[in-house]
Formats: structure tokens, C-alpha cells, sequence
């Protein structure tokens, strides 16, 4: 009796499998405008280098789990490799793979010289103790030491980690250097030589992004925000400061609204101390997606891949969405929401902010320098806005949306790096 075995299981299509499927179709389509032959177009599919790692941890009651860790560089034809490591439980080798591709086309894109790379593990930060957390840091550090360093491949946050993960991280490495080497990460803490203005970058690059491409003046545009993390808290004070009116944010607790906007110090303020916005009570609760739904100006996901599908596409009100998130709308979602008008600023160009800076944090840690948060703000400035301009001024020469325009800028610098450099042997 033979077995029927379906080529894809919806149990084998995870988000991690979604997320990749993206990023392949968005650098075909670029490949496509380019022109790539069919080589050049396996090469930039493909990731350099992909490892998988197990990741045993002590736990406080003396158990000992294992979990899977991942490292993996996209790209490293423009630089050293770049990318953030994520601790989620639904991560997984796809995702990490699409995130690594991503940060290659990002990095072209802005002008800095790095590849692309990410890096995960599948675990739940929340539900591990501070010490478990150092012993799982540390021994997944240890697992991939032989990708990372300054010159190689640069770590840095993103969900579910912080600076106190990138301090760990720098620790370890240098350690096992037998001294001390503060390039070898990014978002670190300032006195390990974090630069100043890192820990906001990402969200100051999305208010500079929403403010560029908005069209009008900010004063009392409505925003919704969809995730109240490292991103997405910021990035809702700063269009606060702005003159925008944020009306409702989300996490993972819940969803908030207030039609006159939300009081989003005194917000971040009640996250913090309860460990989410969820019974905020200057609010009204909302629905977890009835956010991505409400009749605003300005969107702004900035949680995980995969929030704006074929599914909701359709009920999305907002004339701009700007991703803060890597890869939150999906390409039949992005079909849809510009058919019915809708702009979308795409992550790689909206939240290249944290790279920019982690660029400027890593050459102050090569020179032993620093600067102060106002040069760095004027860099970063200087940098997302000409990034911003290129993509606005390529679409419109060439009929194409932001998204496809900003990877056909990403994909064609990086293929041009391939061309120039040759194949060896
Ligand atoms: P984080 O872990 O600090 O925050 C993630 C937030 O998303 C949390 O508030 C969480 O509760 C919320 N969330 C998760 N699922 C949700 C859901 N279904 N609905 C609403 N909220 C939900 O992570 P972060 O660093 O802020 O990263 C967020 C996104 O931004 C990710 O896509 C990340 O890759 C991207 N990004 C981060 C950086 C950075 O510098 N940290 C840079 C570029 C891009």
C-alpha cells in the first residue's frame, strides 16, 4: 500500500515558510525589472551561509531543555554580514532566511556597507528567568561563534531581545577573544559603547518615513499602531510629537483606542510597569485586529511578519501604511491595498533607521570614538531621507510601487557588487 504524502502539509507551512515565500517572490519580481539572468537570480535566492544549532539551558529547577537556534547570512558580497537575532517561539529557519534577505536589500539600499543576516531562537524570552535567559544567551553565542565578529557579522535586537542581550553577547565573544571587542554587536548598552541615539533609530527612521511620504502636515493625522515593543512604542511617540493624533496601539495583551489620542507617555509608562497595554485605562479596549481595520490616516504595523494578508487586506481603511515590522504584509495583501490606492512605505526602506545607526554605532566602536546623539541624528537623517527620496523618484519614473521600487534599488546594488567582484575560483 503506497502512502499519499502532499507536497505541502498546511502544518509544514509555517509563518517562518510564509515569510521566505515573500521575500523569494518581492527579489523575483526586482530580478524580473532588472533583467537577472537565471545564475545571478539563484544566488541572491540563496543564503550564503545557514547554520542550525542546539542550544541546551540549565533551567532554575535543574532541568535541562534544549532549543533550536539559528544563524544565517543572506549576503556578504557589499560587507560584513548585519542582522538582529529574535527569541520567539514560532521562529524557525525560513523566517530567519527571509530576514537575513531582507537585511541584505536594506543595507544596499541605504548605502551601508553590510550584507544581510539574522539570527533566532525558539524559545519564549517571557517565560525564562533572567539567569536562564543569560545561560540560553550565552550558549547560543557560543554555538555560532565561529559566524560572528566585527569584521564578519554583527548581531544586533530585535524581538524579544535588548540591549542587556546584545552586553551578554559582547561579553561572551570577548571572552573567548581574551579582550574586550564592543564592535562585535550593535544596540548595546552606552557605557559597553552602544551609541547614543540607537535604542530609538528604528522608530525615529519610521516617524521620518511617515512624515515624508504623509503629503500634508502631521498635525492631527490619525495613526493606529500595531505593536508597543522596542519599534512601535517609540515610533507612536515620536508621530505624538510629531502633531499626530495616535488613536490606538496594540501588543500582545490587547489593543487600545481613543479617538481624541492616546497619552502615549503615560502609556509606555503602564506597559512598562504591567507588562502591557492591555487595561490602560484612559483608553477603550479594542479587539487585538480590529486595529489594522480603523478608519486612520496612518498605519503603522510594527509587531511580527504576516499581520496584513488577502484576509483583512480589503477591510484596511488607512491611505498609508508604513512597516515598521519586517515583512508584515504579505504580496497578495500589497496587490490589494494598492488597487484600492493604499501606500505602503516597505520595511526595508520605513524601518532602516536600526541599521543605519547600528552602522554608526559599529565605525565609532572601529575608531574608539564617539558621537554625540546629535551628529548621529543628523546622519541618520541625512541617510533615510535620501533612501526615501530614490525609492519615491524610482517609482514614479518607472510605474512601480515604493516596495517594488525600493528592492529593485536593494537587488540591483547587490547584483552589481556580484558582477563586479566575479565568480571565484
Ligand atoms: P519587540 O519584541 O520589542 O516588540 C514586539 C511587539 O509586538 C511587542 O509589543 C509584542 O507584544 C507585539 N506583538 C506581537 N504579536 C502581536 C500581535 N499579534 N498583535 C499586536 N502586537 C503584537 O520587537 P521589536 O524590536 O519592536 O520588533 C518589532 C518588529 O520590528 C519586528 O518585525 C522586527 O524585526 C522589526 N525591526 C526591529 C528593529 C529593532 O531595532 N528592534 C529594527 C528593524 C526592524
Amino acid at each position: 500500500m503506497s502512502i499519499m504524502v502532499p507536497s505541502k502539509t498546511p502544518a509544514l507551512i509555517t509563518p517562518g515558510r510564509q515569510a521566505l515565500d515573500s521575500a523569494l517572490y518581492q527579489l523575483d519580481q526586482a530580478a524580473e525589472h532588472l533583467g537577472l539572468d537565471d545564475g545571478l537570480r539563484t544566488v541572491l535566492a540563496t543564503p550564503r551561509r545557514s547554520l542550525t544549532v542546539s542550544v541546551p539551558v540549565r533551567r532554575e529547577d535543574g532541568r535541562l531543555s534544549v532549543v533550536q537556534g539559528f544563524r544565517v547570512q543572506h549576503n556578504v558580497s557589499r560587507g560584513p554580514a548585519k542582522g538582529g537575532i529574535r527569541f520567539h517561539p514560532g521562529t524557525d529557519i525560513h523566517e530567519v532566511t527571509a530576514l537575513a534577505m531582507w537585511m541584505t536589500w536594506k543595507c544596499a539600499l541605504v548605502g551601508i556597507p553590510y550584507g544581510g543576516a539574522k539570527g533566532g531562537v525558539a524559545v519564549d524570552p517571557t517565560g525564562l528567568t533572567t539567569r536562564e535567559l543569560e545561560r540560553l544567551t550565552r550558549r547560543y553565542v557560543n554555538e555560532i561563534l565561529p559566524l560572528i565578529g566585527p569584521e564578519k557579522d554583527i548581531p544586533a535586537p530585535d524581538v524579544g531581545t535588548d540591549e542587556q542581550t546584545m552586553a551578554w553577547i559582547m561579553d561572551t565573544y570577548s571572552v573567548s577573544a581574551g579582550y574586550s571587542v564592543p564592535g562585535v554587536v550593535t544596540g548595546k548598552p552606552t557605557t559597553l559603547g552602544g551609541s547614543l541615539g540607537r535604542s530609538g533609530a528604528t522608530s525615529r527612521g519610521v516617524q521620518i518615513a511617515t512624515l515624508a511620504a504623509l503629503g500634508r502636515s502631521p498635525e492631527g493625522a490619525t495613526v493606529a499602531v500595531q505593536g508597543f515593543g522596542k519599534v512601535g512604542a517609540l515610533a507612536a511617540q515620536y508621530l505624538a510629537d510629531a502633531g499626530c493624533k495616535v488613536v490606538a496601539v496594540s501588543d500582545i495583551t490587547g489593543a487600545v483606542y481613543a479617538s481624541a489620542g492616546l497619552d502615549i507617555a503615560g502609556l509606555r509608562t503602564w506597559a512598562a510597569e504591567t507588562g502591557g497595554v492591555s487595561g490602560y485605562r484612559h483608553a477603550d479596549a479594542l479587539p487585538l485586529d480590529d486595529l489594522l481595520e480603523l478608519d486612520v490616516d496612518v498605519l503603522v504595523p510594527a509587531a511580527l511578519e504576516g499581520a496584513i494578508t488577502e484576509a483583512n487586506a480589503p477591510r484596511v481603511r488607512a491611505r498609508l501604511i508604513v512597516e515598521g515590522a519586517n515583512g508584515p504584509t504579505t504580496p497578495e495583501a500589497d496587490e490589494i491595498l494598492a488597487a484600492n490606492g493604499a501606500t505602503v512605505v516597505p520595511d526595508i526602506l520605513a524601518n532602516a533607521g536600526g541599521v543605519i545607526v547600528s552602522y554608526l554605532e559599529w565605525v565609532q566602536n572601529m575608531q574608539a570614538y564617539s558621537w554625540s546623539s546629535g551628529e548621529v541624528e543628523v546622519k541618520l537623517r541625512d541617510l533615510m531621507e535620501s533612501a526615501f527620496s530614490e525609492v519615491k523618484s524610482m517609482a514614479a519614473a518607472r510605474g512601480l510601487t515604493l516596495r517594488q521600487a525600493a528592492h529593485v534599488i536593494g537587488v540591483g546594488r547587490v547584483a552589481e557588487a556580484h558582477q563586479m567582484r566575479g565568480l571565484y575560483p
